[in-house]
C-alpha cells in the first residue's frame, strides 16, 4: 500500500509588505504538522524560482501593481486548483493602494523629486513599469477563497489552511477581520 501523495502548496508574494508571511511563520511549531501534509513547492520562503505547474493550493500575499504583477498573477492562477488572497492588500488593495488618488506622476514626483536632496531623477531601467492603480488579486483574476486582516492572524490562517486542506470550507468571518 502506498501512501496518498501530499498535497503541492506554494505561496507567493506580490505588492505587500510581506507581514503576511511573517504572520503565516507564526503558526510556530505548527508548521510541523503542516509539513506533513503539504509539499511547499514554490515560496519566498524557499529557493525555487519558477511557478511550478500542478499546484493544489497557492497563498498569495499583495496586491497587483504591475506589469510583472499581472503576469505573475495571471501564471500563477492558471497552475493552481485552489487561489487564497491572503491579507487586506490582496483582497482589497489596502495600503498598497493608497497611491491610487495620486496617479503615477504625483507618487514619482513626490518620491524622487520633492522629497529627494540630491540627484533628483526618477528610476527608469530594467523596472517593472507600474499600473496606473493597484487593484486586489480578484479584479485581474479568479479568487476562492478571501481571508482579510493586515495581517490575518497565524490562527486564523492555521485554521482556513487546515480547513481547506480536510476537504471544508472555513468560516473566515469568524476567524479574521479586515484590518485585524
Ligand atoms: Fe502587509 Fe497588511 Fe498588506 Fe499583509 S495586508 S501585506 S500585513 S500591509
Amino acid at each position: 500500500m502506498t501512501d496518498s501523495p501530499k498535497i503541492k502548496l506554494a505561496t507567493a508574494w506580490m505588492d505587500g509588505c510581506s507581514g503576511c508571511h511573517m504572520s503565516f511563520l507564526d503558526i510556530d511549531e505548527r508548521i510541523i504538522t503542516l509539513a506533513g501534509l503539504v509539499d511547499v513547492v514554490y515560496s519566498p520562503l524557499i529557493d525555487i524560482k519558477e511557478f511550478p505547474e500542478h499546484v493544489d493550493v497557492t497563498i498569495v500575499e499583495g496586491a497587483v501593481s504591475t506589469d510583472e504583477d499581472i503576469v505573475r498573477i495571471k501564471r500563477i492562477r492558471k497552475a493552481t486548483k485552489l487561489l487564497i488572497a491572503l491579507g487586506d492588500c490582496a483582497v482589497t488593495g489596502n495600503v498598497t493602494s493608497m497611491r491610487n488618488p495620486f496617479g503615477i506622476d504625483g507618487i514619482m514626483d513626490r518620491a524622487y523629486d520633492e522629497n529627494a536632496t540630491i540627484q533628483k531623477q526618477r528610476p527608469s531601467a530594467h523596472l517593472p513599469v507600474l499600473l496606473d492603480r493597484v487593484c486586489p488579486l480578484h479584479e485581474i483574476v479568479k479568487v476562492d477563497v478571501h481571508v482579510p486582516g493586515c495581517p490575518p492572524p497565524a490562527d486564523a490562517i492555521w485554521a482556513v489552511v487546515t480547513e481547506l486542506l480536510a476537504g471544508r470550507t472555513p468560516d473566515v468571518a469568524a476567524l479574521t477581520r479586515f484590518g485585524r
